[in-house]
Order: C-alpha cells, then sequence, then structure tokens
C-alpha cells in the first residue's frame, strides 16, 4: 500500500471511507443524526461510558443519564451519590467519580466551556490522549488522530504490520495520523471506528464489501492473522494449602487478610500457607488438629500465576476468631477463590 503520491492516496482513502460513512453509520444516542459535530458534553459522557464496556449496553445508560442531566451545569449540580446510582451495573465507579469531578472542574476552571487544547483536556481527572483526541475530532471536528482498539485493527490490516502488539501501538498512530483526513475530521474518525466495528471486525472480516479493500495489504493474507499479537508467556504455578477449619458446632474459621497490600489484601479468606511470601503457619498458629486433605484440589488464575490448593480439613480448640454458618458466608466479602475453597469443603464434607 501507498506506493503512489502519499497525499493522493491518503485523499482516495479519505473520499472511500467517508462516501461508505454517509450511508452506513451507525446510528447511535451520542451522535447527531445529520453528521454534524456534536455537544461535546454528549461525547464526553459517551467515551468514558464506552471505556472497558460495550456499545450495546452503554446505550441505555447513556439516554438515562442525559436526560437526568442534560448539561455539564446540571451535572456538577448534582449529588455524587446519585450519580454513582445512576452507573450502577455499569462497573469501574472511578469513571462515574471523574465524570462528576470534571463536570465541577468545567465550571470552576474553565467557566463552564469545554476546552479544546489537547493539554486542557488532558489535565482532566480521567482523560488520557485517546479521550482527549474522541473529544477534540467528534466535538469540535478538528484532527485528531483517534485510534480506539477498532482502528488498531484496521490500520494493521491496511499496512499488514508485522510487529505484534502492544509494541506496534506507536507505529500504528503514525499511520493513523498519515492517512488521517483533513477534510472531516469528526466524521472520518467515527468512520474508521465504525468500520473496525462492522467490517473490519476481529473474526472473517468482511473484505468484499469494505470501501478500503483496494487500498488493504493484508486482504489476501489471512486478515485475521493482523493484529499480530506477542505470544503469551505461559503462567507459571503456584501450590498452596488452605484450611477448611470446623468447631463443633460446624462452624467454619475465617480471617482477614492482611491490609499491607499484596494480594485479596483485606479481603476475607481461610488461613492458608505456602503460596505467597505474606502467609504463616497456620496449623502452628491456630493449634490446628485432625488434619485431612481432601482428595480434590481446586485451581485458580490469577493475573501473573495460577494456582493450585490444596483444601485440608482441621479442627481447632482455639475459640477467639471469626467463625462462621455455612449459610451466613454470603454475608462476607469473599475472594472468588475463597468462594471455590468453600464450595468444594462443604460439598465433600455433606458427602
Ligand atoms: S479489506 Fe478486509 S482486512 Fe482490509 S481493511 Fe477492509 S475488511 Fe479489513
Amino acid at each position: 500500500m501507498f506506493h503512489d503520491d502519499q497525499k493522493l492516496i491518503q485523499d482516495k482513502v479519505s473520499f472511500a471511507l467517508l462516501d461508505w460513512y454517509a450511508s452506513h453509520k451507525r446510528l447511535l444516542p451520542w451522535r447527531d443524526p445529520q453528521g454534524m459535530p456534536t455537544d461535546p458534553y454528549r461525547v464526553w459522557v459517551s467515551e468514558i461510558m464506552l471505556q472497558q464496556t460495550t456499545v450495546s449496553t452503554v446505550r441505555g445508560y447513556f439516554e438515562r443519564f442525559v436526560s437526568r442531566w442534560p448539561t455539564v451545569h446540571h451535572l456538577a449540580d448534582a449529588a455524587l451519590d446519585d450519580v454513582l446510582h445512576e452507573w450502577q451495573g455499569l462497573g469501574y465507579y472511578s469513571r462515574a467519580r471523574n465524570l462528576h469531578k470534571w463536570a465541577r472542574v468545567i465550571i470552576k476552571k474553565f467557566d463552564g466551556v469545554f476546552p479544546t487544547a489537547e493539554e486542557d483536556l488532558l489535565s482532566l481527572p480521567g482523560v488520557g490522549p485517546y479521550t482527549a483526541a474522541a473529544i477534540q475530532s467528534i466535538a469540535f471536528n478538528y484532527p485528531s488522530t483517534v485510534v480506539d482498539g477498532n482502528v488498531e485493527r484496521v490500520i494493521a490490516r491496511l499496512f499488514s504490520l508485522k510487529a505484534p502488539l502492544p509494541q506496534a501501538k506507536s507505529e500504528i498512530h503514525k499511520l493513523a495520523t498519515q492517512i488521517r483526513s483533513e477534510v472531516q475530521p469528526s466524521n472520518y474518525a467515527q468512520a474508521l471506528m465504525d468500520l473496525g466495528s462492522s467490517v473490519c471486525v476481529p473474526k472473517s472480516p468482511k473484505c468484499d464489501i469494505c470501501p478500503l479493500e483496494k487500498f488493504c495489504s493484508a486482504k489476501n493474507k489471512n486478515p485475521e492473522a493482523f493484529p499480530v499479537r506477542q505470544e503469551k508467556k505461559e503462567k507459571p504455578t503456584r501450590h498452596g494449602i488452605f484450611y477448611f477449619i470446623q468447631d463443633r458446632k460446624g462452624r467454619i474459621f475465617l480471617e482477614k487478610r492482611s491490609l499491607s497490600g499484596g494480594l485479596l489484601s483485606g479481603l476475607m479468606a481461610l488461613p492458608s500457607e505456602g503460596w505467597d511470601s505474606g502467609n504463616d503457619d497456620p496449623a502452628v498458629r491456630l493449634k490446628l488438629k485432625n488434619i485431612k486433605p481432601f482428595p480434590q484440589k481446586v485451581r485458580h488464575v490469577f493475573t501473573h500465576f495460577s494456582l493450585v490448593a490444596e483444601v485440608r480439613y482441621a479442627e481447632s480448640a482455639i475459640v477467639d476468631g471469626l467463625w462462621v454458618f455455612p449459610e451466613e458466608l454470603q454475608d462476607y466479602a469473599l475472594p472468588t477463590l475463597m468462594k471455590k475453597i468453600l464450595k468444594l469443603a462443604l460439598q465433600e464434607i455433606a458427602g
């Protein structure tokens, strides 16, 4: 691709893409149906909601949010608790807190007028280079390079990039900037994102109907192979022992893990040893007796390692500490690993 004059190709790509977009754009509640640059407040709310969340989930939340707080002034006046409540179910609550904080900064620092300069946008809570570029181009029709996951895929395929992600990110950004349209930046940015989400999809891209097909160097080379992904290193495996300790009343012993950082910090857990540096020797500390291993093991995957957990039944004569009946376990903040271990142990003792 791009052996001809760079500017000529850039114009052809823009023309083909914008022409396709005119009849294929997705109708989304935060977009102007006529393709005009959109209210920056709506762009901003949608972009923050779309971080880590799919378009189909965001639609309903977005509509409820902007009908309750239609402008940045309304949002700045809102109580944070109400904003968090409206956010319920979307997850990643720091986004809601940042939106609320940002609304107040816009009112206080920028007199209620959305800033357009990149450095001002980047100074706002929760705004990174992608969100700043999206607001600049979609809301203000400013030629910024907007690269989300969809655009990354389109560019990697157009140029058959050999470098794997994430190392290829800066090259992708450079190439996306080179082919960027200066004519209709807002539409162009959204067109490229839409192309990635509906045509140049991860599996079985629809090259036969793609407006960029004649410019694409991956088209006849198994496009699914792009972007190249770095081979995942196999995770190391750790082994740990977890004690399911019961008293005569059938209560189970729980303890809170250390608050000084580390895995599952501050969460309720069964005493354990051998799998992370914070463990001590529960058998001695809790005067355990009648220790018997359950035949089955529990497997759990953390970000950096896999864990094989041996679960041991034990009894203890100690009375201090937190003893919980099985039916009360749901009242405690138990991490998934502990829930898996408790489930196995309760099944085993039920016979
Ligand atoms: S031709 Fe195929 S691989 Fe290339 S950009 Fe279009 S859909 Fe993606």
